[in-house]
């Protein structure tokens, strides 16, 4: 069996497609694709638009605020760069779209339906979207 290369898990995901949304995330500002021909906002990041397969693309900041859709606990790391537990999710971004993402702090607890906000590790570049609780009003 081979082991998988070592690498920081985002880079798995990078392409030209996906540029803008790393590029963001280093920016400190989570940004989205829009499709320039029908209007929609979609995730993940591709070269086409899912709804209608325009390659006008534009990408927009997006407000960070959603709503749990699914989370789990991981206590065993797949990268040995991470460190367990960690927090994993389903985030329904008010725009519309979902997306994977890291809750933080691992140990407090979340359910389905939480509200969170985007919250930047020190090392964006280097992370999946990190998000955090926001406290009921
Ligand atoms: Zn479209």
């Amino acid at each position: 069996m081979t082991a998988l290369p070592s690498a920081p898990v985002a880079d798995l995901a990078r392409s030209e497609a996906t540029r803008p949304f790393w590029e963001g995330l280093a920016a400190g500002e989570l940004r989205l694709p829009r499709c320039q021909d029908c209007g929609q906002v979609f995730f993940f990041p591709r070269p086409c638009c899912p709804h209608c397969w325009a390659e006008a693309i534009g990408w927009e900041r997006s407000a960070g605020q959603g709503t749990v859709y699914a989370v789990s606990e991981v206590h065993v790391a797949f990268d040995p760069t991470l460190e367990v537990p960690y927090l994993v999710a389903l985030v329904d971004l008010d725009e519309g779209v979902r997306l994977p993402a890291r809750l933080d702090p691992a140990g407090v607890p979340y359910a389905i339906g939480d509200r969170v906000a985007i919250a930047f590790a020190e090392d964006p570049a280097a992370e999946l979207p990190r998000f955090a609780k926001v406290p009921h009003g």
